[in-house]
């Protein structure tokens, strides 16, 4: 596609600044800079410094670094040179470069405290050329101001490549404010320059200045190279711009950069996270070469909008197609496979991570921890978790959610303490899963306090979903009038998750009056949700009130809301097999019906009666009729006859399970002796020995 340069530029300004009104003409945009070039500012008059986390994610250097790293060694030795016949003293220095060039940055900044301390040693230009690669090799915000502060006070005169490194500095470790006031300030920028600063910006999120940049650089120098491109690509993912990322794409194209494969990959990861994945896959199609990043951006493009079985078999191809895998594609499988609910997918990317030399990999780790947990493997999780040679928060709390889910308060408890030992700062993820474990397991004494200690002890303020977790555990203790006064006393306005939580508690103990206010409070946040009207109308139903249950089918009909039918299914042989109530589609349709039969008869010699008036929490009321063979119950009956005895099984399914089909399935996991792990509509359960872990509570 042939889009003249000119007008390519007035096209994403007239766009961008339609979208979001902010993109006034860009040669006045630094007004509030000071564009002094003759006399310099090296104080570090910096009033606001944060730091970013996305500054990791920064491309590789492109070819272009490569060079300049060169010429540094060339340099490096001319300096060092003039640096040793002018002051002996500058032994420090050279034990600073050595120390930087083993990466032993710490230690070279301890070094540097004597340089500082005592001053009057002539510092060489290599020496702050390996004290700036200590400083973002820690991300010390510290060290980039102790370092600066010594250059200025030396009266240091940088070229432009260490002006470049300075800069570079200050981005890396999010110091925004400086690096801008510095790149303004630089007497003479290079590309290098603008592509640092461009891809600063991009990497603390500030897109639409990165725009602005970008523009200037196309003023100036009409060409970026394919660096800038896929910076601005990730720049018009980050807006969630797809016409913007378009407009780069075929200016890209135009350049010659078009297959790069930092700028192919990057375009696959914005068209997939602005939501078209043809996009992504016809980019992908067309790589001259298909790399691991390729592979893993599209895998993970799929996997990011659901399309888990896509992202699965895609997996299949990359591994056919030979090419190397890391530990991402192994993340991103597992993340997968958390999803489908498929162990044995599951294992093969435990066994691959192993395999490829990635087993103390921390985020795929973390995935498996997860993954286990929630698919009632707490034993696989905590095995992985304590091979771990170094965890994160992420690892711990997916751990602590785990001993929650799983019904083992004390444990996650337990966890936490010893996660506070160990130095860790919990985050609001952390109290939630503490406080569903206490809810979980019935511990509400522990849960008030953690509740209490959080704000006190940790400072981190309850939100909605710890609310929201407080009201479930009153509302299991059925202290239904605590439940409501604890939502009105929060210091925001309550969430639907609250609401939804206090609705779940009047269900369980039927509580019509407080339920039908809980759910019209619904019905106004969440008009489209059709689970708040059938609770309602269930609960209108089980207690005879059958003019009020005809209104509520009133309003779903005045509404236009349909009941979807209740589907449940299950992973065997690394295939999902789908299950309706009631429904006869599958090829062994026959031997499932016979196997529920056959359960339930079993089930009936351990006390088991059909409960006759069921509760449906949120399902059609047709279901009723086909009890006997609800979704549940064929996916669990073709799951027992098409796995060896002893197997546990994986059942995914979006309604939450029916109270008969619960008692059932408790029964099925004791005779069977098997462990049966239900993610349902509202929570994880898992059966085992007779009994749930979620406590009856649901
Ligand atoms: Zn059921
Ligand atoms: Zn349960």
């Amino acid at each position: 596609m042939e889009v003249p340069l000119s007008r390519y530029q007035s096209l994403v300004l007239d766009q961008i600044h339609g979208s979001s009104g902010s993109f006034s003409g860009h040669r006045y945009l630094f007004s509030g800079y000071c564009f002094s070039f003759t006399r310099r500012k090296w104080r570090n008059p910096c009033s606001q410094i944060w730091c970013s986390s996305a500054m990791e994610q920064g491309l590789k250097p492109r070819p272009k670094l490569q060079r300049l790293q060169i010429d540094i060694s060339e340099r490096k030795e001319t300096v060092l040179e003039e640096t040793q016949i002018r002051k002996p003293s500058s032994g420090i220095g050279n034990q600073i470069e050595k120390l930087v060039l083993y990466k032993r940055y710490r230690e070279a900044l301890e070094l540097f405290e004597i340089l500082e301390l005592e001053g009057g040693y002539e510092v060489g230009s290599s020496t702050y050329d390996a004290l700036v690669s200590a400083c973002v090799g820690l991300k010390s915000i510290r060290g980039v101001k102790r370092v600066f502060n010594l250059m200025t006070r030396n009266g240091f005169e940088p070229d432009l490549y260490m002006r470049n490194r300075v800069l570079l500095m200050h981005l890396r470790c999010g110091m925004m404010i400086d690096a801008r006031k510095l790149f303004e300030e630089m007497p003479e920028k290079n590309l290098v320059s603008w592509n640092m600063m461009v891809a600063g910006l991009v990497d603390s999120g500030e897109f639409m200045e990165a725009f602005r940049l970008f523009l200037r650089i196309w003023q100036e120098f009409s060409e970026g190279g394919s660096r800038i491109f896929a910076t601005m690509i990730r720049a018009s993912a980050g807006l969630g711009l797809i016409f913007a990322g378009r407009q780069v794409h075929s200016c890209a194209l135009k350049m010659g950069v078009g297959q790069d494969i930092f700028v192919s990959c990057a375009l696959i990861d914005m068209y997939s996270k602005c939501g078209d994945i043809e996009g992504a896959q016809f980019v992908f199609d067309e790589l001259p070469e298909k790399t691991t990043v390729g592979w893993n951006t599209i895998i993970a493009g799929y996997a990011l909008h659901g399309y888990s079985e896509e992202a699965l078999s895609l997996y299949y191809e990359m591994r056919e197609s030979g090419v190397k895998m890391d530990h991402f594609t192994f993340s991103i499988l597992v993340r997968i496979c958390t999803r489908l609910a498929s162990l044995e997918h599951a294992k093969q990317a435990h066994a691959g991570l192993v395999r490829h030399g990635f087993g103390s990999d921390i985020v795929a780790n973390t995935a498996l921890v997860d993954f286990y947990s929630k698919w009632g493997r707490i034993e696989d999780a905590r095995h992985v978790f304590d091979k771990m040679p170094c965890k994160n928060l992420l690892s711990w709390n997916a751990l602590i959610a785990g001993y929650g889910n799983h019904g083992r308060g004390d444990e996650a408890i337990e966890l936490f303490e010893k996660m506070l030992k160990e130095g860790l700062i919990p985050n609001h993820v952390t109290f939630l899963a503490v406080l569903s474990a206490c809810s979980y397991s019935g511990l509400s004494e522990r849960g008030w306090e953690m509740f209490e200690s959080m704000s006190r002890d940790h400072k981190i303020k309850p939100r909605a979903m710890h609310y929201a977790c407080m009201i479930e555990l009153l509302g299991r203790d059925g202290l239904l009038d605590e439940a409501y006064a604890l939502l009105r006393a929060a210091p925001f306005k309550p969430t639907a998750n609250m609401w939804a939580a206090l609705l779940t508690a009047c269900r369980i103990h039927e509580n019509l009056e407080l339920g039908k206010l809980a759910a019209e409070k619904l019905y106004g946040m969440e008009p489209e949700k059709l689970s708040n009207y059938i609770v309602l109308l269930n609960m209108y139903n089980s207690s005879g009130k059958l003019k009020e249950a005809a209104g509520v089918v009133q309003t779903l009909r005045r509404k236009g809301l349909r009941m979807r039918p209740a589907c449940s299914w299950i992973d065997v042989k690394k295939q999902a097999h789908f299950f309706y109530s009631g429904d006869k589609i599958h090829f062994e349709t026959k031997q499932i019906y016979q196997k529920v039969d056959d359960l339930m008869a079993e089930i009936v010699k351990h006390g088991y009666t059909p409960q006759q008036k069921t509760l449906l929490p949120d399902v059609d009321e047709n279901e009723e009729r086909i009890l006997l063979y609800h979704s549940e119950k064929l996916a669990i009956a073709y799951g027992m006859i098409s796995t060896p005895d002893g197997t546990s099984l994986q059942i995914v399914q979006s309604h939450r399970v029916c109270s008969d089909c619960h008692s059932a399935i408790k029964l099925m996991a004791l005779v069977t002796g098997r462990e049966i792990v239900l993610r349902d509509g509202s929570r994880f359960h898992r059966f085992k020995d007779g009994s749930c872990s979620c406590g009856d509570y649901w």
